[in-house]
């Protein structure tokens, strides 16, 4: 087992996360095997690789098969730099202010949608002697960044004239592939795949041609156009609302082929025991009450640290391999859970917030549906103080 930085073991830390960078590289093996070898995969590692820990994670994804790495801002891409890693990363929210200093420096690749970014990108660049590599944003429908499909030609040669950019790529983004309804992401296909075809007629060859998240990757083939960019099915979890995303269930150890399996546990211990007494309201307003004479146990683990306010009450953590409920309001750096259920709990237990333990498992997507969230939002808020312990091999 490697560990993070700072390097400590994993038994000095109260509450840690526990990545699996095997689970890492078979989900991107899935993917790879879904897409074909002759694809390019831009695996997506923007917001701290989704709170898995971006330089490790970006790591992984290079030496097993991953093409370019998609952070979102130039610091994301400067720190993976920092780590001696080579790979070519993409910019995906652009080249935004202050930021042509960076991407120039890094060597980051940039996804463009207005002309005067590209011009001052060009002259940064020319003062480096450099060439700057971008990638053209075209707004089918998402309404977000981009330059509407008719433009786009316009575009392309005001910035061919440009001689410290190279247009490498040219991508869409999807508004609504996660969705059962496919009818506007067809719609978003066939306009991209139109303006593609058109350009191609009038000559222009750009390399890469990508639009699909990892919704389409499982569900819209016709938009793989010849490179993909998988964000949440990389760490296991799903962009469907639907129960029907193909994960591993708890039961199997999901090595089987289309299945992603989670990367991330979210680790905590018991650090104190106390009964109490039937009628004893726990916590902050003490909204909750005990309904018979209780063992309460507290956790170091709160909103702080990513273990959402609004669980409270509501979540279940695993405990000797076996499921009890948070109880009380959580706090900023701690809550509780009723451990009455259980036989011979001792201060120094190992409690599990996510992941699995022994035969139960709390899934990302149980979390996210009880926060009333997505699981997007549950890896992004699990804060820098949870210590990343590294799993691999
Ligand atoms: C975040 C992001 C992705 C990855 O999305 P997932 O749903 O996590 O696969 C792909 N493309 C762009 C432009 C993004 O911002």
């Amino acid at each position: 087992m490697s560990v993070s930085t700072p390097s400590l073991p994993k038994e000095s830390l109260p509450t840690y996360s526990e990545i699996d960078l095997n689970a890492f590289s078979h989900n991107l093996q899935q993917v790879r095997l879904k897409v074909g070898r002759h694809r390019k995969i831009i695996a997506v590692v923007k917001a701290d690789a989704y709170g898995h820990g971006a330089v490790e994670i970006a790591r992984t994804a290079s030496v097993n098969g991953a093409d370019m790495l998609g952070v979102s801002t130039v610091d994301e891409g400067g720190e993976i730099r920092k780590a001696g890693i080579g790979s070519p990363i993409l910019v995906l929210s652009g080249c935004l202010k202050g930021d042509k200093e960076g991407i120039v420096s890094y060597n980051l690749n940039s996804v463009v949608y207005l002309y005067e970014t590209v011009l001052s990108l060009s002259k940064e660049a020319e003062k480096a002697g450099k060439v700057v590599s971008v990638h053209i944003k075209v707004d089918t429908g998402m309404e977000r960044i981009g330059i509407q499909p008719d433009k786009v030609r316009e575009f392309i040669r005001a910035v061919n004239s440009l001689p410290h950019i190279k247009i490498e790529g040219i991508l869409t983004h999807f508004a609504a592939s996660y969705e059962l309804d496919k009818s506007f992401t067809e719609q978003q296909i066939k306009i991209f795949k139109d303006l593609i075809d058109e350009l191609r007629q009038d000559g222009y060859q750009i390399p890469l041609v990508h639009a699909s998240n990892s919704a389409a990757i499982v569900n819209y083939p016709d938009s793989y156009f010849n490179a993909v960019r998988p964000g949440i099915i990389l760490y296991g979890s799903t962009p469907f609302d639907s129960p029907s995303t193909p994960i591993a269930p708890p039961s199997k150890g999901g090595d089987e082929e289309g299945v992603f399996k989670p990367v991330m546990r979210w680790i905590t211990e018991i650090i104190h025991l106390h009964t109490v007494p039937k009628g004893t309201g726990i916590s902050y307003g003490r909204r909750f009450v005990t309904e018979r004479d209780s063992i309460i146990a507290t956790i170091p683990a709160g909103y702080a640290d990513g273990y959402s306010r609004s669980l409270s009450n509501r979540a279940q953590v695993l405990v000797r391999g076996m499921r009890v409920p948070q109880v009380g309001t959580i706090c900023m750096d701690m809550c509780m859970i009723d451990v009455t259920a259980l036989r011979d709990v001792i201060i120094g237990d190992e409690v599990v917030l996510m992941g699995r333990q022994g035969y139960e498992e709390i899934r990302v997507e149980e979390l996210a549906s009880l926060a009333g969230t997505i699981p997007y939002e549950i890896f992004c808020s699990i804060g820098r103080r949870v210590k990343r312990v590294y799993k691999e091999g």
